[in-house]
């Protein structure tokens, strides 16, 4: 579903993204572990468009196929961000708008699917999350646990190919992270495909198909989640993992 290959990102003079090399197959969810200030938020908003790559390419769902050097055209950009929806780490939900007009924003304003459609898919899933009453709240209303079960379903109301998710409980209350985890654990069960960068590493051992462990701009190391937690073949992983124990 996911093709990346070469990916470059420089900040000015800071090389950010060396070269990242990722694959995701349909249904498939792939954790990024690694230190701060490795690449991680910056290889998604890379996926997402949000960043401009310098170098590499980008093919999803075998339809788009975008290169960065040369840039690409604003209609590819376009098209590769159609194609996921992300997730943020601050929920970044518009502070003056209610539950569901946040939801609706992006299905209605940017898609211009029809509004009473989308109304009614995005109550639908706002009460599968256990928010159906909360539609007309807005954001400062709600719990950092509520606030990013919006989050995920305005990412889901998009219809996106994949899911990026970036530390999604790194914001939140230690009683409120397993919740959200548990939600985008169903949603794995479900079959979306996804990307999520994490530092739960007993969640990305249970849900992802695979983990990449992302150092210094590169995949140091990616594979099956037990062997690359448990048995890292890589110096650098063993001393990131053993960090963190
Ligand atoms: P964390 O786990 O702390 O979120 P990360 O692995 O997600 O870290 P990134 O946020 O991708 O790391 O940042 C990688 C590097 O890029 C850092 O050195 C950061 O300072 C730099 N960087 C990120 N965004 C920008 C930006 N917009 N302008 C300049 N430098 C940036």
């Amino acid at each position: 579903l996911l093709r990346v290959r070469g990916l470059r990102k420089n900040f000015g003079t800071n090389r950010v993204l060396e070269s990242i090399d990722l694959t995701v197959g349909r249904g498939q969810v792939l954790a990024l572990i690694g230190p701060s200030g490795s690449g991680k938020t910056t290889i998604l908003r890379c996926l997402n468009g949000l960043e401009l790559a310098d170098g590499g390419t980008i093919d999803v769902g075998g339809e788009v196929s975008v290169s960065f050097d040369p840039p690409p055209t604003k209609k590819q950009l376009t098209a590769l961000r159609d194609r996921s929806a992300m997730v943020f780490q601050h929920y970044n939900l518009f502070p003056h708008k209610t539950v569901l007009e946040n939801v609706l924003e992006g299905p209605v304003v940017v898609q211009r699917r029809p509004k009473a459609e989308v109304t009614a898919e995005a109550i639908a899933l706002l009460e599968r999350v256990g928010l159906g009453d909360k539609t007309d709240s807005y954001p400062f209303e709600l719990s950092g646990g509520q606030q990013q079960r919006v989050g995920i379903v305005r990412a889901l109301a998009l219809r996106p190919q994949l899911l990026l998710f970036d530390e999604p409980t790194s914001s939140l209350d230690p009683e409120l992270v397993g919740d959200v985890l548990r939600l985008i654990k169903e949603l794995a069960v479900e079959g979306w495909s996804m990307v999520i960068v994490t530092h739960e590493l007993e969640f990305a051992r249970e849900v992802a198909t695979e983990v990449a462990f992302v150092d210094g701009g590169t995949v140091v190391e990616h594979g099956d989640p037990k062997q690359v937690l448990r048995e890292p073949k890589e110096e650098r992983t063993r001393q990131f993992l053993h960090r963190l124990l």
